[in-house]
This record gives C-alpha cells, sequence and structure tokens, in this order.
C-alpha cells in the first residue's frame, strides 16, 4: 500500500516547523528519522495533508555536556548511542540499550527524540529514559520547558507532547560514584520488539543499594517504574535472597493485560526471569 499524497516541507528552524504546523491547521505530521511515522502513513494509519521535515532544524542537532547534564538533540540518531564517546560515558544505559533496537538500517535513521516522541511501550529507550532520570526538553508556541521522564509518557503512543509541539532533547544527570546499570529484553529474535525488557540503574555506596531504578518495558501502556522491585533492593547487598525478593514484588508493580500472543501471568514470569538475569549482571560505570 502506499501513502496518501502529501504537501512536504523541510523547516529551516522549530519556529518555522511549529508555524507551517499550525497553518495546516494541525492536518501535519512531523518527520524525524521516518521509520514510524513513514510505515504509518504507508498502511494509511493516518493521512495528513503536509509533512513536516525536522531534520535539517540545528537546534535538534549536537550532543553536549551542560554541567551536570548531558544534551543529546532530539535528532541524534540510534547508532550514535553505539558510536558517541559523550554518550557511552554519561549515558551508557542508552548505549547498551542501543544495540537492542531493531537493524542497522533503522538504527542508521531513526533519532532518539523520535524514539521518545512515539512512545511505543514496547520500546527500550523510552524505558531508559524513565530509568536514568531524563528530563525532555519541549518546545511549544509560548517556550520552552522540561518535562522529567516519570510524567512524560501518558499512554500507549502518548506523551506529554501537545500535538505542533516539538521535541528539543534529551538531558540526562551525569553518573555518579558508585553508579551501575543493566539492560536486557526477551525478544523471539535479536532485533524483534521485545516481549519483555528490562533497564536498571542504581548507585551502591560499599556493596549496599543506596538508590535503585527498575523500568520494564512491553509490559503494559508504557515503561513502569517498578516500585515494589526497587524498595526490596534497596539498603541491601544485591545477592540471591534480595534479587529473589524484588522478583516477588514484581507482582505489586505490573498488571498487563492477556493479549493474543501472551496470557497476562505469563509476561509477569518472563519480567520476573529477566530482572534475575540483569540484576546478577550488573554492571560499574562510575
Ligand atoms: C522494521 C522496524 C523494526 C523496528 N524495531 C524497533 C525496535 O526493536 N525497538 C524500537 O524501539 N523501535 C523499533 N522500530 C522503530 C524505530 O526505532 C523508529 O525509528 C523510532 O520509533 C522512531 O524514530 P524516528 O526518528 O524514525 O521517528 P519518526 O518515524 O520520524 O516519528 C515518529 C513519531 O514521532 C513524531 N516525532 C518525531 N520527532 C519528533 C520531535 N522531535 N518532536 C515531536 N514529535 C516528533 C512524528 O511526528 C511521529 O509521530 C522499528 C522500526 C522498523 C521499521
Amino acid at each position: 500500500m502506499k501513502s496518501p499524497a502529501f504537501e512536504y516541507m523541510r523547516a529551516e528552524s522549530i519556529a518555522a516547523a511549529m508555524t507551517a504546523y499550525a497553518e495546516a491547521d494541525g492536518d501535519a505530521v512531523y518527520l524525524s528519522g521516518g521509520h514510524s511515522v513513514v510505515p504509518s502513513l504507508a498502511l494509511r494509519l493516518q493521512a495528513p495533508a503536509l509533512m513536516v521535515d525536522l531534520s535539517e532544524i540545528p537546534t535538534l542537532s549536537g550532543i553536549s555536556l551542560e554541567g551536570e547534564w548531558l544534551r543529546i538533540g532530539a535528532m541524534t540518531r540510534h547508532v550514535q548511542a553505539i558510536t558517541d564517546p559523550l554518550i557511552n560515558k554519561y549515558a551508557p544505559l542508552f548505549s547498551a540499550a542501543a544495540p537492542y533496537v531493531a537493524h542497522p538500517a533503522i538504527r542508521n535513521r531513526g533519532t532518539l527524540g523520535g524514539s521518545l516522541a512515539h512512545a511505543d511501550p514496547a520500546s527500550e529507550f523510552p524505558a531508559v529514559a524513565v530509568a536514568i532520570r531524563t528530563e525532555l526538553e519541549i518546545a511549544s508556541p509560548t517556550g520552552i520547558r522540561r518535562v522529567p521522564a516519570d510524567e512524560f509518557f501518558l499512554d500507549i503512543y502518548e506523551t506529554a507532547i501537545a500535538p505542533g509541539e516539538i521535541l528539543q532533547a534529551i538531558y540526562i544527570p551525569v553518573p555518579v560514584a558508585g553508579q551501575v546499570i543493566g539492560f536486557d529484553e526477551i525478544a523471539r529474535r535479536r532485533g524483534d520488539y521485545a516481549m519483555v525488557g528490562a533497564a536498571v540503574q542504581a548507585v551502591m555506596t560499599d556493596s549496599i543499594v543506596t538508590d535503585m531504578s527498575i523500568s520494564l518495558f512491553s509490559v503494559g501502556d508504557r515503561p513502569t517504574r517498578a516500585a515494589s522491585a526497587e524498595v526490596a533492593l534497596q539498603g541491601r547487598v544485591i545477592d540471591n535472597a534480595s534479587i529473589a525478593d524484588a522478583q516477588a514484588a514484581l507482582s505489586d508493580d505490573l498488571s498487563p493485560t492477556d493479549d493474543p500472543q501472551f496470557p497476562a501471568h505469563m509476561r509477569v514470569l518472563l519480567a520476573r526471569v529477566l530482572l534475575g538475569r540483569v540484576l546478577s549482571n550488573l554492571k560499574v560505570v562510575a
């Protein structure tokens, strides 16, 4: 199937993009890497009158340290999460997750901003953004605001970005001493969307967990913080006993629904297995 005809405009600034969107009375769509929006047009899930290409807007590019934050421009490609030295050093959980996202051709075009704005609950990067407590910078016609990742993802394919607004950048707090990370997923084949995935960041002081952040994906309508599992690990060493308690606590954190692929209880079971695997293989990054 081919998409219906639409007008195309390549914006040179955020303001120009938002003006074009407004002049189309909202019957428009933004384009970043195109690996989610173009298939949805081809499948005729949407048929906008105008496509506004964001890829040449300078303020959406660039990766830089700003004090205690790493700023990643929304147009940063998936592959840069693997190759960029600043992301490797200051946002290593993005680097750990990136090889699991699709395949090289998609990672070469797909953008971090596009993945977060698209908010697929089975996607890797949204879960990482929640686990490492990023803040998302959103431009609107009235100004710029930063939204914590915990408040950014609202539902399936729904975020705090209002129609016409643009995600500009991702802000990541730089790692602190004792920080450890872990990432893994269970998928039928490498590159497929995950059946269940887990992104973990923690701070260990003298082998004791002083801060724990667990974000699971493909288990609900958005990335899911496993708050009870986090509490089960807080103030403890990570060993078989504390891991077993965290795995058991997942029953309180997760309430997936049955779907044509799996019954809900199977997804919880997979999440338990995966969490145990990730907690047993945490890697020191600072
Ligand atoms: C075969 C295939 C396999 C895939 N497998 C995976 C996978 O395993 N894991 C995974 O996470 N993803 C997967 N993807 C999706 C891929 O990662 C997409 O590239 C990504 O989800 C969207 O990024 P994009 O830059 O392509 O965004 P686009 O497709 O350009 O845009 C996606 C949506 O976000 C909006 N948008 C884009 N940028 C902005 C912005 N800056 N501000 C506001 N709105 C914006 C667009 O209007 C659109 O609605 C797969 C895609 C394909 C085709």
